[in-house]
């Protein structure tokens, strides 16, 4: 329903790997969350996208769920809205592009969210 700018941000983690390309999206979906989280990793995987043991490693994709309507939800597979939401700058800008009015379940306005953000190295590459 709606795609932000393309995003270049610095490698959370391991730094000798090259910079992010972000972005957020907003869709309408039929599928419940782990049926979207199912078809998120397939969608990962049919990019070539190999899970290794390394946390924040180089991946050629990946696609996270940040939040599913104004649910909460908290079970092994699936951590909604997404626990590093409110830190990253990478996700909160974007996130501010396409909803800048929205209020995160649990955390309140995303403008103060953003607020407290420093931009650190993000910088937009493509406008959406
Ligand atoms: P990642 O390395 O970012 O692909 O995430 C690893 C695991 O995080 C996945 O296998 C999911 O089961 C889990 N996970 C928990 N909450 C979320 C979320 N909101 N979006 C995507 N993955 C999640």
């Amino acid at each position: 329903m709606a795609c932000s700018s393309l995003y270049r941000s610095a490698p959370m983690g391991p730094a000798n790997q090259p910079d992010y390309v972000n972005a957020v999206m907003a869709v309408e979906t039929a599928l419940a969350p782990l049926a979207l989280l199912d078809a998120l990793q397939a969608l990962e995987t049919a990019f070539g996208r190999v899970r290794h043991g390394e946390r924040w490693g180089p991946r050629t994709l990946d696609l996270d769920i940040l939040l599913y309507g104004s649910e909460i939800l908290a079970t092994d597979r699936l951590t909604v809205p997404h626990p590093g939401l409110a830190e990253r700058e990478f996700v909160l800008y974007p996130l501010q592009e396409i909803a800048p009015d929205l209020n995160i379940p649990g955390l309140g306005p995303l403008a103060d969210l953003v607020r407290r953000c420093p931009r650190r190295g993000l910088s937009v590459i493509e406008e959406a």
